[in-house]
């Protein structure tokens, strides 16, 4: 993995063109999201989706806004069961604390199951750089690894790869070209990560869920890496974001479900894996130590502020799979780790306006997002407060502010919004007279740069319902 941080040095908009040159992404983005939200839309077809994701909702505004009281009792759970508890204010001390842990233990191999959190900290080039030999056992993560390449959505890591750059990718591994076929490439490559498991010192995992009532660990996928890295090696390590907390173990009957039909339409996803503790002596199997790494980095600070909603996410990517702009331009454009509708939102929380400031305005604000989210983040309305800030902070060119500030003015009374309604139409019926599709020029072109400009009705709505 690249150690260089690619948020540093580009624009959104220089990363989307890239991306947009990508004739694959554009159409197997689409057709990969659209399954996924088909399919969670024909299992729920005869059930009160929407108030499960309310019950969503309430576990985690219970959670997060109790987060204190409810970290206390994780960490007294977590150590009745014979588990380490480390602290990590920020990315560089968690960092440390995972090198200390495989430094002490006299780890060379380690293998991970995939963990967002491990990929905001970094984590990779760290431990590489102490000569660690690190292999990630999700399948889609395990192809990122071998192409040196990032992840591009939260739960689909290659989605915007095709199936022969994946064969090209393996069959580098095989020494050999391997055969046009799925499930001999999954062979392969399962194969492979076998004598991975086997051979590692310690497994990496990250947290879908802290239980505060009994000190679990709840670990959800869907190829069973996530078991064998837990169990296999003798030492394991969770890396856990302090908001990925639920009070009581019955709330998993809501949130297991939730998570995975927002993430993939299942019911339940084909793992689940409840862990309290190393391996206890009447016990065939497990770790001998267990550590938990608790996450802070930048999130404690959203407590009590307006964005603290944005702490109830769950990782699940359905906002990403509907996003209209997410869909075109894939992950990467984004350009951190968190991708889509939810990535604009922590991206510039946890980076700050400079580095992320720009991704609120990579929305179109119609509220899909809000509509999908599994526990009802009102994410669009975190969108506008984020453009506001920007602004306040004095981020937004000076030719957009008073753009803005002329159109505010016009709409704000019905014959400021008639006129300027009729001179809007004016111009663009001037321009339509062209025999060629319009398209605007000057500052304006970026908006008809991918689409043409509509032109007016010959009689506009307002007229014809009066
Ligand atoms: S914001 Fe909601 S939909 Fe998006 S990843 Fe988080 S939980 Fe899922």
């Amino acid at each position: 993995m690249s150690t260089t941080d690619p948020l540093l040095g580009s624009t959104f908009r220089e990363r989307a063109n890239e991306q947009l040159a990508n004739a694959f992404l554009r159409v197997a983005v689409p057709k990969a999201t659209d399954h996924a939200v088909a399919t969670l839309r024909n299992r729920y077809r005869d059930h009160d989706y929407d108030g499960l994701r309310e019950l969503g909702r309430e576990i985690r505004e219970r959670a997060v806004g109790d987060l204190d009281r409810y970290l206390d009792e994780l960490i007294a759970a977590f150590e009745r069961n014979g588990i380490t508890v480390h602290r990590a204010p920020d990315a560089a001390a968690a960092r440390e604390i995972i090198r200390g842990i495989c430094r002490e233990e006299g780890a060379r191999t380690v293998v991970k199951v995939k963990s967002m959190a491990t990929e905001e900290i970094r984590l990779n080039p760290a431990l590489e750089a102490d000569g660690i030999t690190i292999t990630e056992t999700d399948l889609g993560e395990y192809v990122v690894q071998l192409d040196d390449d990032r992840p591009s959505h939260l739960i689909a890591p290659i989605i915007h790869k095709t199936k022969a750059e994946v064969r090209a990718s393996l069959s580098r591994v095989a020494g050999r070209e391997l055969p046009d076929d799925a499930a001999e490439l999954t062979a392969f490559a399962r194969g492979e990560l076998r004598d991975a498991f086997m051979d590692a010192d310690v497994g990496i995992s990250g947290a879908n869920f802290g239980v505060a009532e009994t000190g679990t660990i709840v670990l959800v996928t869907n190829e069973g890496n996530g078991r064998m890295c837990t169990s296999l090696p003798r030492v394991h390590i969770a890396l856990m974001g302090i908001e990925r907390i639920i009070p009581r173990l019955e709330d998993l009957a809501v949130m297991l479900p939730l998570i995975a039909g927002a993430g993939t339409g299942q019911l339940i996803t084909t793992y689940v894996n409840m862990i309290s503790g190393p391996r206890r002596d009447a016990e065939p199997d497990g770790p001998e130590r267990m550590h938990v790494v608790m996450l802070d980095n930048g999130r404690r600070s959203l407590l009590g502020t307006r964005y603290q909603e944005a702490l109830h996410c769950i990782r699940c990517g359905a906002c990403q799979n509907v996003c209209p702009v997410y869909r075109q331009v894939g992950g990467h454009a984004y350009g951190w780790v968190y991708g889509g509708p939810i990535g604009a939102v922590l991206t510039p929380l946890f980076r700050g306006q400079k580095d992320g400031g720009e991704l609120p305005q990579a929305s179109s604000l119609c509220g899909s997002c809000d509509d999908i989210c599994p526990v009802k983040i009102p994410l669009h309305h975190l969108l506008l407060n984020l453009r506001h800030d920007r602004t306040a902070a004095g981020e937004v060119p000076r030719h957009e502010r008073i753009a803005a500030t002329l159109w505010s003015y016009a709409w704000s009374s019905p014959i400021g919004y008639r006129l300027s309604a009729r001179l809007g139409r004016l111009g663009i019926g001037l321009l339509g007279r062209r025999p060629a599709a319009p398209r605007w020029t000057g500052p304006l072109a970026h908006w008809t740069q991918g689409r043409a400009l509509p032109r007016p009705a010959r009689r506009p709505w307002h007229r014809r319902v009066r």
